[in-house]
């Protein structure tokens, strides 16, 4: 059938960047050193199937057709990109050249697609370009490392949700495995429902730049939803659990984790209450804002808890909050 075609094209390329990287001279003498120098042991570069494509136009295409993959397969999975030329003759090149490669598995270890760094700083060029949508790859569905993380997030109870690909390999490396990546998307349901099979419990670490905080907060309110636990930790200013990890033991990093892994509606509150600071206006807005996150737990209990907690913190009534709570409540309905 075809989701299995797109699956066994997928499982050749992963080994065909793999093979590139250890084998070929490109491979080794580009792809192999930027991995070492971002600090990845042989056994991680294999653990994770990294690999490299090469800088050529259509390397992996015209190995995959020699090898009996039929194009319609290739096209699909977004391996191979087809272009009808203005003399009707159309041309094939492959979607991924001179990148470094992070295949992108199920929960239960397939290939589903990849996604490629490049290896220069060019501002220009996008830093990681990913598969495009098929029909084995939606990625609102999938987590980055999950099929490696699995049994580690079931034993600990917990999960620590990254931004990106390498802070994923860089803490599994460091001795942590509980670790999965949304990959610079917006945080959806699915991937939620994905770590609530397992445990109940979330730690989002959020790169030391800011920028992603404040957009970040939002999507935090879908972990609740589903009933979850949800603490947040973040970096210093310049720092990401990739950099953290790569210079720090993996002591260091547990205690850094333990002592600065806040109360997700603790530290949301926290936040906004330090930013709206003298600001009526914005004050009245912050506490709409945070009642409408804990309107988003499901039990009841727990509500009433973080009421009281943030009326505290906000220097406002548990009345007022729970008015407030009331009217978001009865809207929603
Ligand atoms: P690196 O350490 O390799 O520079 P990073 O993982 O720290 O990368 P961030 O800029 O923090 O990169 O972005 C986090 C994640 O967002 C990336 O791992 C990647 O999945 C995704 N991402 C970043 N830039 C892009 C881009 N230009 N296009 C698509 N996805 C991107
Ligand atoms: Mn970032
Ligand atoms: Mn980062
Ligand atoms: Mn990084």
């Amino acid at each position: 059938n075809e989701r299995e075609s797109l699956y066994l094209v997928s499982e050749h390329a992963q080994k065909y960047f793999e093979e590139t990287l250890w084998e070929s001279e490109p491979g080794k003498a580009i792809g192999l050193t930027y991995f070492k120098e971002r600090g990845f042991t042989d056994e991680t570069i294999k653990k994770f199937g990294l690999g490299y494509s090469l800088d050529e136009w259509e390397a992996f295409t015209n190995s995959a057709i020699e090898q009996g993959y039929q194009l319609e397969f290739l096209e699909k999975t977004g391996l191979t990109i087809v272009k009808e030329q203005a003399s009707g003759e159309s041309k094939k090149f492959d979607r991924f050249k001179g990148r470094v490669m992070f295949p992108i598995h199920s929960m239960s270890g397939r290939v589903l697609g990849f996604g490629g760094r490049i290896l220069t700083n060019d501002k220009k060029a996008a830093k990681y370009l990913n598969s495009p949508e098929s029909d084995i790859y939606h990625k609102s569905k999938v987590l980055y490392g999950i099929y490696y993380a699995k049994q580690s997030i079931a034993k600990e109870d917990n999960c620590y949700l990254v931004e990106g690909y390498t802070d994923v390999i860089q803490m599994y490396q460091k001795g942590v495995h509980n670790v999965v990546s949304s990959s610079g998307t917006a945080l959806t349901p699915e991937q939620i429902r994905l770590i609530n099979r397992l445990t109940k419990n979330i730690t989002v670490l959020f790169d030391g730049d800011a920028a992603g905080l404040r957009a970040s907060l939002r999507g935090i309110d879908l972990i609740l939803e589903q009933g979850m636990n949800v603490k947040v930790c973040t970096f210093p200013e310049g720092e990401d659990p990739d950099s953290f990890a790569k210079n720090n033991t993996y002591e260091d990093m547990v205690l850094y984790l333990e002592e600065n892994a806040k109360d997700f509606i603790q530290f949301k509150t926290s936040l906004l209450v330090q930013e709206a600071a003298n600001d009526p206006i914005r004050r009245a807005d912050t506490v709409r804002d945070i009642v409408n996150s804990i309107s988003k737990i499901p039990d009841q209990i727990k509500r009433e808890i973080y009421i009281q907690e943030c009326a505290k913190l906000m220097s406002i009534s548990e009345e007022v909050l729970y008015n407030t709570l009331a009217q978001i409540t009865k809207k929603d309905i």
